[in-house]
C-alpha cells in the first residue's frame, strides 16, 4: 500500500499546494532571449523556473534590453536575473535549465548565436565550482552589464566568489548599452 506523506507546504503561483524546499540553496539565474518574442520568452521562463522540482523563485529583476555581444548581426536581447531557492544540486539545476531551454525551442548553431532562451547559473550560494560543462560562478558574468545590473537590482550586496563585489564589477561595464524596461 502506498503511504501518503504530509509535508509542510506553500501555495504556489497556480494555487496548488507545493512541498516546501528542503535544504534550500540560493542560486541566481541569468535569463536571455533575442528570438520569437523575447519578452514573452523571458516571462514564460520566469514562471517555468518557479515550477521546477524543489525550487521556487524568490525574486525577479526587471527586464532589460541589451545590445548583442560577440556576434553583432542579430537582434537586441531581453535579459533578466532571477533569485531561486532550490534543493537541487548545481548539476541537477543545470540539467533542469537546459531542459527548459529545449522546451522553449533553443537550438545551438554557433557560439553567441541568436537564441529563444538562454538560462545560465550565475551564482550558487558562495560556491566556486569547475567540472566538465559547469563553471560557477558563470565565467563571464563579471564582464557583462546585462547580468550585473539586473543582479544588483534584486541583490545589491552580491559578491562574486573569486572575483569580488558585483557593484565594483558593474562599474567597469558602464560603457555597455543597457536599457531597463518599465
Ligand atoms: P552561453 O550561455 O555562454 O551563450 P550556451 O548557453 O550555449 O552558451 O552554453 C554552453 C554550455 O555552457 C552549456 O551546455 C553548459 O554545459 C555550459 N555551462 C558552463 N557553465 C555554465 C553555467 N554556469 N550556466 C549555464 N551553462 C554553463
Ligand atoms: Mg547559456
Amino acid at each position: 500500500m502506498k503511504h501518503v506523506q504530509h509535508v509542510a507546504g506553500e501555495v504556489g503561483p497556480t494555487g496548488g499546494l507545493r512541498p516546501a524546499v528542503s535544504r534550500p540553496h540560493t542560486a541566481f539565474i541569468g535569463l536571455g532571449s533575442n528570438l520569437a518574442d523575447p519578452v514573452a520568452q523571458v516571462s514564460r521562463a520566469q514562471e517555468a523556473l518557479d515550477g521546477l522540482a524543489q525550487t521556487r523563485v524568490v525574486r525577479c529583476s526587471s527586464l532589460y534590453r541589451s545590445a548583442p555581444v560577440g556576434y553583432l548581426a542579430q537582434p537586441d536581447f531581453i535579459n533578466a536575473v532571477a533569485q531561486l531557492e532550490t534543493g537541487l544540486s548545481p548539476r541537477a539545476l543545470l540539467d533542469a535549465l537546459l531542459a527548459l531551454e529545449l522546451e522553449q525551442g533553443r537550438t545551438r548553431e554557433f557560439c553567441n548565436a541568436p537564441r529563444t532562451l538562454d538560462l545560465d547559473i550565475l551564482l550558487y550560494d558562495d560556491l566556486i565550482h569547475h567540472e566538465h560543462g559547469l563553471t560557477i560562478p558563470h565565467p563571464q558574468m563579471h564582464l557583462r552589464a546585462f547580468v550585473l545590473q539586473p543582479l544588483l537590482e534584486i541583490a545589491p550586496d552580491s559578491d562574486i566568489p573569486g572575483v569580488g563585489n558585483a557593484a565594483a564589477a558593474a562599474a567597469q561595464c558602464r560603457d555597455q548599452q543597457l536599457q531597463r524596461l518599465v
